[in-house]
């Protein structure tokens, strides 16, 4: 087994060189990771489908170019985020310079999943390299494809002291887990999250942990049933199910119920033909494990649509199951396959009952023309994230911190949030050796009298100063209107010959046009 201690020392070493806060130094590297994925897109690609059976132009999308783009971004924004924020300023310290230092963690450990084997590895560890820490890549030995071509390329385009490629299984992260790491981002199920939550508590290590769960997808009857359910069956059955915010199982009324199956019948065969399993757009699931547990949930309720499967293809086709009870072993666990549950329910109030019940989900989805209803689940519920009238493309809002709550994950990134993950928010005030600034904070220094109590608690006592966002405008009118009136007293009596169409000169221009303002004045 590797040297985990020698490894992490090493790039300890590295990190206290300095080398990577330097900021032109993160970005080459983010340069030379879009190098990387230039260069290797079709051994990618390959990779991904050689462990998923991932559909080329589908892996093109969500591995590789969402993938290119994050780096873009980081790119674009590194040199701007790396910089101290100023922060607004109070009566306390209005002479000082209050301002956040942006600072790497240091050592941070990426532990990726397999089911989007490069994005779930790959975005952490780019935005952990702009942040400025060194990085211990680990990608999931599940989706061994992909893990071995990036111990293999990696160290070809990134600085080998900073950011290394570690691969292994539960045993290796485990051995790895007992360094110490500044900072570690885990992406996978609750069960191992709670081992690294724990083995991070040893060194009081923050950690991000990226879980899963079940999430819920209410319908009412005013959605838009044939848009409903093209959006809800691309959400679940791309990559075949295991996508850790596909919509898990449906909540709605049997009505609703009849008119999504029919629907959803046409446009299953629409897109993937009569026999699903040719399908060119379909994946697999990732091995026999998954298999054998995925199969064993088709027991629940009663197939409405699928339900084949062909183990040595690592085949289940895409599946409806109705009659579904909450105590059917479908309900029981996240399905991360392609069996679409539906449970019915009377209305929302039912629902979000439902929903409340159990962990909170990753995503929630609700499905309506009424702003009312999906008002009441916002209010209601609790849940990483929620979609209304889509699945998973909140997932793509860069402005939007994509995360989980309670059971589904701690932390959140995407954008600048996965810049400000990284990055320890080091609150900073600089104060000058000024004779004022000295005399207003000496109430602090005994002896303590009454006297300087109460005026160190004058300059404390929090005010509402939201009002000085307007002063700018404030300013700029008075000083406007104090310019037009000294124009308007020193040209008091004069009247300059009007010879060209358009005002020549400033007392041509408040002659014309501010006499009026003048006569109102009377000056
Ligand atoms: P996985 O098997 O790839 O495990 C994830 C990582 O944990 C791997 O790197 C693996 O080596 C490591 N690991 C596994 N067992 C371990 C152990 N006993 N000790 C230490 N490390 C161990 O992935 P998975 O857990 O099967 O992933 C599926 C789950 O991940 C689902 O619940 C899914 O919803 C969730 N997920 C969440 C997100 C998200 O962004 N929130 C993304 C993808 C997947």
């Amino acid at each position: 087994m590797t040297d985990y201690k020698e490894v992490v020392s090493s790039v300890r070493n590295s990190f206290a060189s300095g080398k990577t806060k330097n900021v032109q130094f993160r970005i080459q590297q983010l340069k030379n990771l879009l190098r990387f994925y230039n260069e290797n897109a079709e051994k990618i690609l390959d990779a991904v489908y050689k462990d998923l059976r991932k559909p080329n132009l589908e892996a093109k999308l969500v591995e590789l170019e969402v993938t290119k783009q994050d780096v873009e971004q980081l790119l674009n924004n590194v040199a701007e985020w790396a910089k101290p924020e100023k922060v607004s300023k109070t009566i306390v310290t209005m002479m000082e310079e209050p301002i956040i230092v942006k600072d790497p963690y240091g050592v941070v450990l990426v532990i990726g999943s397999w089911n989007y084997p490069v994005q779930l590895t790959m975005m952490p560890a780019a935005a952990a390299i702009a942040a400025g820490n060194c990085v211990i890549i680990k990608p999931s030995e599940v989706s061994s494809n992909t893990a071995k071509l990036l111990e293999e390329y990696l160290p070809k385009y990134l600085d080998q002291e900073c950011y290394r490629v570690v691969c292994g299984g539960a045993q290796e992260t485990q051995e790895l887990l007992k360094q110490k790491f500044d900072y570690i981002f885990y992406t996978g199920a609750a069960t191992v999250g709670r081992i690294v939550r724990e083995a991070s508590n040893k060194f009081l290590t923050p950690c991000t942990l990226e879980l899963g769960g079940k999430s819920p997808t209410y319908i009412d009857g005013t959605a838009d049933m044939d848009i409903t359910v093209r959006r809800i069956l691309w959400g679940k059955f791309t990559n075949l199910g295991q996508t850790c915010i596909a919509p898990d199982y449906i909540l709605c009324t049997k009505e609703v119920e009849k008119k999504f199956i029919s629907k959803a019948r046409e446009v299953l065969k629409e897109w993937y033909g009569e026999k699903p399993q040719d399908s060119p757009c379909l994946g697999r699931i990732i091995n026999e494990r998954h298999f054998k547990r995925v199969s064993r949930l088709l027991e629940s309720g009663k197939v409405a649509f699928g339900g084949s499967t062909d183990e040595k293809d690592l085949w289940i086709e895409p599946t409806i199951l109705v009659d579904v009870e909450a105590t059917d072993p479908v309900m029981q666990e996240e399905i991360f396959g392609p069996i679409l549950p539906i449970v019915n329910v009377d209305n929302a109030f039912e629902a979000i009952k439902f929903i409340n019940a159990g962990e909170k989900p990753l995503a929630l989805y609700v499905f309506s023309k009424s702003r009312d209803v999906t008002d009441l689940f916002l209010q209601e519920t609790s849940s990483g994230g929620v979609c209304v009238n889509d699945t998973i493309m909140h997932f793509s809002v860069d402005e939007l911190p994509f995360g989980g709550v309670g059971n589904s994950g701690i932390g959140a990134y995407h954008g600048k949030f996965s810049f400000d993950t990284f990055t320890h928010k080091k609150s900073t005030l600089i104060r000058k050796f000024d004779a004022i600034g000295e005399h207003l904070g000496s109430g602090r220094y005994p002896p303590y009298s009454e006297q300087k109590v109460n005026r160190l608690l004058f300059l404390i006592k929090k005010r509402n100063l939201s009002f000085l966002k307007y002063m700018p405008y404030i300013a700029t009118f008075a000083a406007g209107a104090a310019t037009a009136l000294f124009i308007i007293y020193i040209n008091k009596g004069k009247q300059p010959a009007l010879v060209t169409p358009v005002p020549q000169t400033w007392n041509e221009f408040a002659y014309r046009y501010l006499s009026k303002l003048r006569h109102a004045v009377r000056l």
